[in-house]
């Protein structure tokens, strides 16, 4: 048992392992791997994560933001990365990183055009993001002609890819509207290649859709959530491994009598004698109010114990009645005996959500 530091969150690189052969196994072996790593790799450690999967042989790594490629690069990962929304004010940064751009508007296809030829280049790599009904970022199909257009103009850029974005592919109740963007995404891709005169690298498919949909798949697939642990289904769930376990210890512990309250505004009423301990996470470090008054709970020595009371900024206090435990002992927010999809389920969103929450405490 750890009592050297308050809370930490604990990353299993043989499990990342175990998820990434899992999803590429999916796959057939000519199809290229992205590996999705932005938001801190969901919350776990972008730079210790990419590291390990080049190793592994993943071929291409995606973040959200400049800034977390820039990082990537300062930590030596060497392989592609696609900075998936870019903004205009750090394309020289892109450029000096080597980094790939999602060109996904006009503005910033003539904006990145301008600094690639302010800096000298031929056939700098871009991805071409597509708009396929999912209405956040990218070209529909009425852009594609201006883009040419511009294109024509121009030696400095190359289209490297072309990709989109499904809205529902974990939702079996929405295989009809994901084959709809399945099939405008194939028109289009199909339409682009034929004017480039080459092959671009195509990819569409995020975990679930690797999972749900493998004729999705194309030359590249882009998997995030998957090779963290979870699969959005209960089944895909029991075959990955959650990488991350989150952890603290019990601060102090208190004997409370009938009559008593705990935490901001009483919200917990003692009705019998109960043993109750305060840890150190709250709502600044992602554990939001809605996991307050019982709705969720932690495990300590293997027990559950549920959230008494309001969740406190730093703090939670957690019932822990019956369970043999001192203070200093170790508490288990989730990884190990908690599911992330339970706990997340218990606060009312997905594991995405949950797993992300966490850059204070890591
Ligand atoms: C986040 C993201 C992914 C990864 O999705 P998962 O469901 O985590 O696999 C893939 N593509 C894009 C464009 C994304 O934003």
């Amino acid at each position: 048992m750890s009592k050297t530091r308050e809370t930490i969150l604990e990353i299993d690189l043989g499990a990342l392992e175990h998820n990434y052969h899992f999803m590429r196994s999916k796959i057939n072996g000519d199809i290229k791997f992205m590996a999705v790593v932005k938001a801190f790799a969901y919350g776990n450690d972008a730079t210790k994560i990419a590291k390990k999967l080049s190793k592994l042989g993943v071929d291409y790594f995606a973040v959200a933001y400049v800034d977390e490629g820039v990082a990537l690069r300062k930590g030596g990962i060497e392989k592609p990365i696609l900075v998936l929304h870019p903004q205009s004010i750090n394309f020289e940064k892109i450029i000096e990183n080597c980094l790939e751009p999602s060109i996904y508007s006009e503005f910033v296809l003539r904006e990145f055009i301008k600094t690639a030829e302010q800096l000298d280049q031929k056939n700098y790599p871009i991805h071409l993001k597509l708009n396929t009904y999912l209405n956040r970022l990218g070209f529909s199909e009425d852009d594609l002609e201006k883009v040419f257009t511009k294109l024509a103009t121009t030696d400095s850029i190359k289209i490297t890819g072309v990709f989109s974005h499904l809205a529902a592919s974990e939702d079996w109740k929405e295989r009809e509207f994901t084959l709809q963007q399945l099939n405008l995404f194939r028109k289009l891709a199909f339409t682009i290649t034929e004017k480039l005169g080459y092959q671009p690298l195509l990819h569409l498919s995020n975990t679930s859709a690797i999972i749900n949909y493998p004729e999705a798949a194309f030359h590249m697939v882009r998997s995030g959530i998957g090779l963290y642990g979870f699969g959005n289904d209960p089944e895909i769930d029991k075959q990955l491994k959650p990488i991350g376990t989150l952890k603290t210890i019990i601060s102090q512990i208190h004997h409370l009598k009938e009559g008593a309250t705990v935490g901001y505004n009483r919200a917990f009423k003692v009705t019998e004698d109960t043993k109750m301990a305060t840890i150190p996470i709250g709502h600044a470090d992602g554990i939001n109010r809605q996991y307050g008054n019982g709705r969720a709970g932690v495990y300590v020595n293997g027990k559950y114990a549920p959230i008494i009371g309001n969740v406190c900024m730093d703090m939670i206090m957690i019932n822990i009645s019956g369970i043999e435990c001192e203070e200093g002992d170790e508490v288990i927010i989730f990884g190990g005996p908690q599911h992330v999809t339970k706990f997340a389920y218990n606060g009312n969103t997905i594991s995405y959500e949950v797993i992300t929450e966490h850059f204070t405490t890591c």
